[in-house]
């Protein structure tokens, strides 16, 4: 365990000595400071926040209550044990709601004011460690999520995120009565490219689509791995005039594309388009783009048909 630091803040020079002759010698690293103002400036200025702070109340400049207060505000991480001389119900009310964590009366007795830095900075560590796990735990968790909508070989969103995205748009669509058009895509001749090249290169045929996909679609539209060789686009807001135009779009800019491993190899698109309506629902409207897919395929395939 690294040793604790801690700041005193004293404008008294005896007690400023005392405690810091108390301290020093116990394993603490001990930084002093003459009132509040002092102390806020170590503070904007040091490479490593104290884990505690030891002030008097009745200070020149900023007096112990206030730099609580401002303590809390700016380093809330920072334990503070306030020290003085008046220990009347006020006294201890205000030290309460300033946010001071401990109470102690001067002149103070050496003892007990071991004990309780002691407990307070064991309670401050453990607190540390709590924090400390709790966001690795958070960023897991984040991860772990990630992980559970994507797709690992495109990076795009999987299937069962896919349609989930599709069904909350349904409802925005019909809530707000908005357009909203998909799109699904499939590589044509797909298993041709793995049979010729081998599997890593149709690996790396998918990514590369994937990504052409990406480059182009707008922040408000979802691209998905539906299947294999196969892509969903939810186009937000979109008539199907423009989803047509976007498949369009697409169906010509796959075959400018330049593959590693596999020169001079036009890929060709084949795909469905059609619009939402009301009364559809989420598996009707994706069998109905997938029948003109189907058709797409029937007819030569390298089309669109909507
Ligand atoms: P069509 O024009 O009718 O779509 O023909 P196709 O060959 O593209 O379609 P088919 O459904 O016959 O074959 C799809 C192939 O895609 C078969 C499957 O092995 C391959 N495939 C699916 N997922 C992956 C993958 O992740 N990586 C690679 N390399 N191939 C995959
Ligand atoms: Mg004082
Ligand atoms: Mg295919
Ligand atoms: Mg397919």
């Amino acid at each position: 365990m690294s040793t604790s630091n801690i700041l005193i803040v004293e404008d008294s020079i005896t007690q400023r000595l005392m405690l810091q002759n108390t301290l020093e010698g116990k394993d603490y690293n001990v930084e002093v400071a003459k009132d509040g103002l002092e102390a806020l400036n170590y503070l904007k200025n040091c490479n490593k926040l104290p884990d505690l702070i030891i002030s008097d109340i009745i200070m020149p400049n900023v007096d112990g209550y206030e730099l609580c207060l401002k303590i809390k505000q700016l380093y809330h991480e920072i334990f503070i044990i306030l020290l003085t001389g008046n220990s009347d119900e006020e006294a201890l009310q205000k030290s309460f709601h300033s946010g001071a964590v401990d109470f102690l009366e001067k002149p103070f007795n050496k003892t007990e004011l071991l004990l309780r830095v002691k407990n307070v900075l064991r309670i401050k560590k453990a607190e540390d460690l709590l924090k400390n796990a709790m966001e690795e735990l958070e960023k897991k968790n984040k991860t772990l999520k990630k992980q559970s909508i994507t797709d690992e070989l495109t990076g795009l969103v999987n299937r069962r995120h896919l349609i989930q995205k599709l069904n909350d748009e349904m409802y925005g669509a019909e809530r707000y009565s908005t357009p909203l058009s998909i799109i699904l895509l499939d590589i044509d001749y797909f298993k041709k490219i793995n049979d010729s090249y081998g599997h890593l290169v149709g690996d790396e045929v998918l990514a590369r689509v994937a990504l052409m996909f990406k480059e182009h679609l707008r922040q408000t539209d979802v691209i998905g791995r539906y299947g294999g060789e196969e892509f969903l686009i939810i186009l937000t807001n979109t008539p199907l005039e423009n989803g047509v135009k976007v498949a369009k779009n697409f169906n010509s800019y796959i075959k400018k594309l330049k593959f590693r491993n596999m020169p001079d190899n036009i890929v060709t698109l084949s795909g469905g388009v059609c619009e939402f309506n009301n009364e559809i629902r989420c598996e009707d409207f994706l069998s109905r783009v997938d029948d003109l897919l189907y058709v797409a395929k029937n007819n030569g395939r390298d089309r669109i048909e909507f």
